[in-house]
C-alpha cells in the first residue's frame, strides 16, 4: 500500500500512521499467516453448577500472541476476520483445538461430562461447510456431540433467522447443544425463540453487572431465568464478578454461571491437570 505525500513521493503504508482501512489489511495479512504459524491461543473460562458450585464446564475464548504486539483479545481481531471471511480458518481452528482439549482433560481424569462451549459467528452459521465441520471434527478427536456447546449471539441468529434456524436444525440433528450468547441485547423476537431448538439461554452480562444495584436489570434478569425455564432451557449468567451476584443469581433459580469472581479465562494448563507422560 502506498500512500502520497506532500512532496510527491510515495512511501509504504506504517501501521500506526493514520489509515485505518490500510491498518486494516496488515492485520488481515498478520493474522492470515498468524493462524498457519500457529500464533493463536485458546483461554477456557470455566462455568459453573450454581445450586452446587461445581464445574460445569468450560467456553473456550480465542486469543492471538502477536508477534510484536503482545496477546490479542477478541475485540482486537474478530470483528476483521468476521468482515473478510478469515474467521472460517479461525474459527475451524479454535474448534479443533477446543475439542482436543476436552478429549485430553478427559484422559487426565478430568470432572466427568464436562461440557466444552465454542462461540460460532453469524457468517459462519451461514458457511454450508458449517455442520460437516463440527462433523469431522467431533470424529476425528473422538468426543461425544453431547459434550458440545456451540453459543451464537441472538445478534447474529437474528441477522437472517430464517437461514439460522436451518442450520440450527442441522447442528441439533448432531447432537450439539445449542445456547443463544449474549441474551437480551439482540432483539429476538418471541416467535424465533420458540422455534430455534437451543438449549441454553446466556444472559447478557450488561445485566448481571447491574442485578445487585439496579431494579430494571434484576427484573430483567428475573425474566430472562424464568423465560429459560417455561421453555425447558437452561438459564446461565455471564459476566458474574462478585458474591453477591452469584447469590442473587441462586436466589433466582439460575442454573449456571460464568464470570470473573470465579475465574478469569485461563490457558488450559492452568484449569485442570494436563495428563501425565506415560514414562518410556
Ligand atoms: P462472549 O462469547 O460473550 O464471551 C464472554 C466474554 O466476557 C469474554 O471476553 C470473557 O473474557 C468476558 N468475561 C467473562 N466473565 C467476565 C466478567 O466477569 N467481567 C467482564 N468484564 N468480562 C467477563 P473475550 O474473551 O474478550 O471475548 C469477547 C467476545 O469475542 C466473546 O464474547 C465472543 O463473542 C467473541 N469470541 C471469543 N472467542 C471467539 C471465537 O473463538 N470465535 C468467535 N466467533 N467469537 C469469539
Ligand atoms: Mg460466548
Ligand atoms: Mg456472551
Ligand atoms: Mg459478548
Amino acid at each position: 500500500r502506498a500512500k502520497a505525500q506532500g512532496s510527491g513521493h510515495w512511501t509504504a503504508h506504517r501501521p500506526g500512521d493514520s489509515d485505518p482501512g490500510a491498518d486494516r489489511l496488515l492485520l488481515l495479512e498478520q493474522l492470515r499467516s498468524g493462524i498457519r504459524e500457529g500464533e493463536l491461543r485458546v483461554h477456557y473460562q470455566p462455568r459453573q453448577h450454581l445450586p452446587t458450585g461445581q464445574l460445569s464446564g468450560v467456553e473456550a475464548l480465542v486469543r492471538w500472541q502477536h508477534p510484536t504486539r503482545g496477546l490479542l483479545q477478541p475485540a482486537a481481531f474478530i470483528d476483521a476476520a468476521e468482515q473478510s471471511g478469515i474467521i472460517r480458518e479461525l474459527g475451524a481452528w479454535v474448534l479443533t483445538e477446543a475439542v482436543e482439549q476436552a478429549v485430553r482433560w478427559d484422559a487426565a481424569g478430568g470432572p466427568a461430562g464436562l461440557q466444552t462451549a465454542v462461540n460460532l459467528s453469524a457468517r459462519q452459521l451461514a458457511d454450508p461447510d458449517l455442520v460437516p465441520l463440527v462433523a469431522r471434527t467431533l470424529a476425528r478427536a473422538g468426543l461425544p456431540a453431547s459434550r458440545l456447546v456451540l453459543e451464537i449471539t441472538e445478534t447474529a441468529l437474528m441477522t437472517d433467522p430464517d437461514a439460522a434456524l436451518a442450520s440450527l436444525q442441522a447442528l441439533k440433528a448432531l447432537g450439539v447443544l445449542l445456547a443463544v450468547d449474549d441474551f437480551g441485547t439482540g432483539f429476538s423476537s418471541f416467535t424465533y425463540l420458540k422455534r430455534f431448538p437451543v438449549d441454553e439461554l446466556k444472559i447478557d452480562r450488561s445485566f448481571v453487572t447491574g442485578m445487585t444495584t439496579d431494579a430494571g436489570d434484576h427484573a430483567i434478569v428475573a425474566s430472562c431465568v424464568h423465560l429459560a425455564h417455561a421453555m425447558g432451557l437452561v438459564a446461565v449468567a455471564e459476566g458474574v464478578e462478585t458474591a453477591a451476584e452469584r447469590d442473587a443469581l441462586r436466589a433466582l433459580g439460575a442454573d449456571q454461571a460464568q464470570g470473573y469472581f470465579f475465574s478469569r479465562p485461563v490457558p488450559a494448563s492452568a484449569l485442570l491437570p494436563e495428563p501425565a507422560d506415560v514414562p518410556g
